[in-house]
């Protein structure tokens, strides 16, 4: 059988095995990784009654067919067994006419788990099939949530070192905590004095480096990536959308083959963009919602058709989102424009050089599917509020955004389709901004003081995860200016 090639987003020319895209991350013209052919699309009947794993199995053998099937359910069974809290991995809770999608409930809290939990097993095979002697380093930035759950997914594996840089600036108390106390024989945290925009583009940099990549790889080394440009974390996102949508049809809400709506709290559109795969791969979907903090620049570019960074960043109360570079766009404008990757290629140059670029008409009438709003603070917290209040349900800040958005939506459009409001973390790692929207006092208290006090208000258990984790040893001192990056990998891999 022929296996699926990936080609790059700004050289269509490019032709890789998936075990090569999975390895490297990002490409060598700086495009992403994305399928030369798009797969086929899933007949509804074909998957509807499959469990998480048989899903994630047929899904992800679909795009990585270089691995055997087998191989894929060996991975699958390590990432998902006994890792969730929750039998159901990702159960989908029901609440007035919305519908929350649960992507919290695995070992650090944050939706990123869903394929973190994942990408070391796939990473690892991809390296024995190649019979690649090099240890690999992965390198990954992060805006709270991945750092953590790639440090849990990938600590302690043979022949891979993970160095996770987060913005100094950037993270909650409880993200950069359970960070600093991370265990692990492999594993190397660093604060970068800036925000995860420095963060991402000085990475982006050193994989384009080539003599920095010629140095590493000449003493045994070759450099990864753990974040969502690694075509390897989007895939495994694609699962749950089915999941859900099938489970919709379980419950009597819809019926087989009926649209729904997704709303996803949105940073650098990895998430959203595995809805938009799903959708290419059968689902049904009648509207996106993209939902943005107040670093709008996705809802303006979704109303507008440019893409506009000249802005400064700011410190949002859901720091996850808090993003200018949205890097998965890419992907999407790629399809959107034919795969035209001479276009992508102009489009991003123009951002690096001028922060800005727009899209022509023809791709502009397709962005109708997505619906781009946004959030500030006070309609983030007024939404967990109301939430609350309502159902006795709290929402964390990210999922606050896209509940936030998606009322907008229904306010201007009436439209009645029954939709998926994302829920990528647990309100456990946000508690202060939770408990400040409840009303609770928080004066004087910090994050973890408050995880307890929620507890008590909510009736619940503490998730294990941040339990007690105030009390754990810092292990990870090191901060770092972004030009010094490279120095640090070279005295961390002592090359
Ligand atoms: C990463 C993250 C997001 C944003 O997801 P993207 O895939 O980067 O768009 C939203 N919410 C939380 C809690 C996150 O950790």
């Amino acid at each position: 059988m022929e296996t699926l090639k990936y080609t790059s987003t700004r050289n269509h020319s490019l032709s890789v095995s998936s075990i090569d895209a999975i390895i490297k991350g990002l490409a060598e013209d700086g495009g992403l990784y994305v399928p030369s052919c798009f797969p086929s699309p899933y007949t509804l009947d074909e998957v509807k009654d499959l469990d998480y794993k048989e899903l994630a199995v047929k899904i992800i053998h679909r795009f990585f067919s270089d691995f055997e099937q087998e191989e894929i359910r060996t991975f699958v069974d390590k990432a998902y067994d006994g890792k969730f809290h929750t039998g159901k991995i990702t159960p989908l809770v029901k609440k007035g006419e919305v519908h929350f999608l649960e992507l919290f409930h695995g070992p650090t809290l944050a939706f990123k788990d869903m394929a973190l939990t994942f990408l070391p097993y796939l990473l690892k095979g991809a390296l024995e099939k190649n019979n690649l002697y090099k240890k690999v380093v992965i390198l990954t930035a992060t805006s709270g949530d991945t750092g953590k759950a790639a440090l849990e997914g990938f600590k302690d594996i043979d022949g891979i070192q993970i160095i996770v840089f987060y913005p100094t600036l950037g993270v909650s108390e409880i993200q950069k905590k359970q960070m600093m106390t991370q265990k692990g024989n492999n594993v190397h945290v660093v604060g970068i004095h800036g925000n995860f925009d420095d963060a991402q583009n000085a990475l982006k940099e050193i994989f384009n480096h080539s003599e920095f990549n010629r140095h590493v790889e000449a003493n045994g080394y070759t450099l990864s990536s753990a974040n969502s440009i690694n075509i390897g974390r989007l895939i495994p996102q694609i699962i749950y959308y089915f999941f859900a949508y099938f489970q919709l049809v379980k419950n009597k809400e819809i019926s087989l083959g009926e649209p729904v709506n997704i709303a996803v709290p949105t940073g650098n559109f990895g998430n959203i963009l595995a809805a938009y795969y799903g959708m290419k791969l059968g689902l049904p979907i009648h509207q996106f919602i993209c939902a943005s903090n107040e670093n709008k620049v996705l809802a303006d570019f979704f109303n507008s058709g440019i893409y506009d960074r000249r802005r400064n960043l700011k410190s949002t109360i859901s720091p996850s989102m808090d993003i200018l570079i949205s890097s998965n766009l890419e992907r999407l404008l790629y399809d959107l424009s034919g795969e035209n990757s001479t276009l992508i290629s102009e489009i991003m140059e123009k951002l690096k050089t001028e922060s800005f670029y727009f899209i022509p008409e023809y791709m502009k009438e397709k962005l109708t599917l997505f619906y781009g709003g946004s959030a500030d603070e006070e309609k983030i917290y007024n939404a967990i509020k109301k939430v609350y209040e309502q159902w006795n349900y709290v929402m964390d800040p990210h999922t606050a955004v896209a509940y936030s958005v998606y009322e907008d939506y229904v306010h201007q459009t009436k439209d009645s389709t029954k939709t998926i409001i994302v829920s990528t973390a647990s309100p456990f790692k946000f508690t202060k901004s939770v408990c400040k929207a409840l009303h609770m006092n928080v004066d004087g208290k910090n994050d973890f003081q408050l995880i307890g006090e929620f507890a008590n208000k909510m009736s619940i258990d503490i998730p294990l995860p941040v339990k007690n984790i105030h009390q754990q040893e810092n292990l990870h001192h090191t901060v770092c200016n972004k030009e010094e990056i490279k120095s640090i990998i070279e005295n961390i891999l002592k090359v």
